[in-house]
């Protein structure tokens, strides 16, 4: 399995405690940097950037190893821009990626990192578009070019290119830069910078003839890997075909037929979490929504919800699930095959954690099926899809969820800890500590899970006594 998605360690809640050694706070970074880092949502590094900002930083040269979809572009990005100095138009960092698409996408994440500060110049140069207008832009000043090697070797022969004052080279996704056979042209083009530079080179994975592209351009490179945490075969993953119109019932039979624990349904839109999250509700299913529209306090709230089994179907946007971790959740479900084959890759990434099993369910219809051929590919396995019809009604639907959330109107700015909260359940309440799940203290409001059946002794006990010497305000969610 590709991507082990490692940010979604940065839940809402650990967003809200003290920073920590993954936080992007702990490196030399500008605060006008860091500001715009929490505004795009970055909470705490992914592992492989906790790994390599540092090195990098500090100037070293890096082979760096990690899934698809584990944050390799920011961990190149922001030692490159913390050392470009916008004043200069002269080209100071130059990444090279296999493809057009991934070079577009690479440079669309670069403007976001850079545009805490003006001016900055992205030029992307590749392939397949005409040369002229890439001229002008690189008349104009390019502090950074990101492009093609056969592009970028075009530009150089014309001389519109001078890498003359780069000092930082970027090989992404240098394994299919080497499959492709760019290895002659990566390194005409190496050849026309500075000897005294930077030279990263990031990889998903790790062919012997790596290492030997990284003796050729890099001096005494520091090498992280990041290991996923899972591999493939230990998610099962079904596909399922069906008409537009069954694709509702589809999904309750999914969900009765293999009654997963708890479940993620991700949807492309917020229309359709909206609709599938009442359809499910009227169906019996408790359900919640997660959608980027939200208030970030109700997004968090839902994840505390979901995160405390108090619902056990979670319907959510690609960009609202970003916050999401889950220990082990057993399914997640497609309720549409994503728009990229990296996305499906992330969103069954959530799955199968810990060495467990995990379960990815997709259902599709005729004219989303060209969509698993990418899927197929970026796994490279083959995958083969049921039609829905042949799936079995389960015998009885999914139970509801086994706990209830109650929220108390105090936390940790209170002094309020886990502890304390157990205590007062457990002590004088005398609620059986067994019927107490999972207890989250946030600044200003602590979410406590109790066993469904217990929920409104506990709630009325809380009500009644006291926390750590003080009443609080004490609500069911
Ligand atoms: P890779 O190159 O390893 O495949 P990307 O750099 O394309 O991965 O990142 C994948 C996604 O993760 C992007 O949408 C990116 O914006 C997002 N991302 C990267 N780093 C973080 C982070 N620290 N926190 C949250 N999202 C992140
Ligand atoms: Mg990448």
């Amino acid at each position: 399995m590709a991507a082990v998605q490692l940010w979604y360690t940065a839940s809402p809640i650990s967003k809200e405690s003290n920073v920590t050694d993954s936080s992007f706070a702990s490196l030399a970074l500008s605060p006008a940097q860091l500001d715009n880092l929490g505004s795009l949502g970055y909470h705490s590094m992914t592992a492989i950037q906790a790994a390599a900002l540092p090195l990098a930083l500090a100037g070293n040269d890096l082979v760096a190893q990690a899934k698809t979809g584990s944050g390799k572009t920011a961990a190149f990005t922001l030692p490159l821009l913390a050392r470009l100095n916008p004043r200069d138009f002269g080209t100071q960092a130059l990444i090279l990626c296999p493809t057009r698409e991934l070079a577009t996408q690479v440079a669309a994440e670069i403007r976001r990192l850079a545009r805490y500060q003006q001016n900055i110049k992205v030029v992307t140069l590749c392939g397949g578009q005409s040369i002229g207008p890439q001229i002008g832009s690189l008349e104009h000043g390019a502090h950074v070019v990101v492009g093609t090697p056969g592009r970028i070797g075009d530009h150089l022969r014309k001389k519109t290119l001078s890498l003359a004052r780069v000092n930082c080279v970027v090989l992404d996704e240098a394994d299919r830069m080497l499959e492709m056979g760019f290895v002659d042209e990566i390194e005409a083009i190496i050849g026309h910078t500075p000897s005294e530079r930077q030279t990263l080179l990031f990889s998903a994975t790790f062919p012997d003839n790596i290492l030997a592209m990284s003796a050729r351009f890099q001096q005494s490179p520091q090498r992280i890997s990041v290991e996923s945490q899972h591999d493939s075969p230990q998610i099962d993953q079904h596909f399922y075909i069906c008409q537009s119109q069954g694709r509702l019932e589809g999904l309750a039979k999914l969900l009765a037929h293999y009654r997963p624990d708890a479940a993620v349904v991700f949807c492309n839109t917020k229309q359709l979490v909206r609709e599938v999250c009442s359809y499910l509700e009227q169906q019996g299913v408790s359900a919640m929504a997660l959608h980027g529209d939200m208030e970030q306090r109700d997004r968090d709230q839902v994840l505390v919800r979901f995160r405390q089994q108090a619902s056990r179907v979670l319907v959510a946007t690609d960009v609202a699930a970003r916050g999401l971790d889950i220990d082990e959740l057993p399914a997640v479900v497609n309720f549409e095959l994503p728009r990229s084959p990296e996305i499906y890759v992330h969103r069954i990434g959530r799955t199968g954690r810990a060495g467990r099993g995990g379960l990815a369910l997709s259902l599709f219809t005729d004219t989303e099926r060209y969509r698993l051929d990418g899927i197929a590919e970026l796994q490279q396995r083959e995958l083969t899809f049921e039609a829905i019809d042949t799936v079995a009604w389960g015998d009885s639907p999914m139970p509801p969820p086994d706990f209830v959330t109650l929220c108390i109107a105090g936390g940790r700015r209170d002094k309020v800890r886990p502890g304390d909260v157990l205590g007062a359940l457990t002590g004088e309440a005398g609620i059986d500590g067994a019927a107490v799940g999972k207890i989250n203290v946030m600044d200003g409001v602590t979410y406590v899970a109790i066993s469904t059946d217990l929920a409104d002794t506990a709630l009325g006990r809380l009500l009644n006594g006291k926390i750590k010497g003080r009443k609080f305000k004490v609500r069911k969610l």
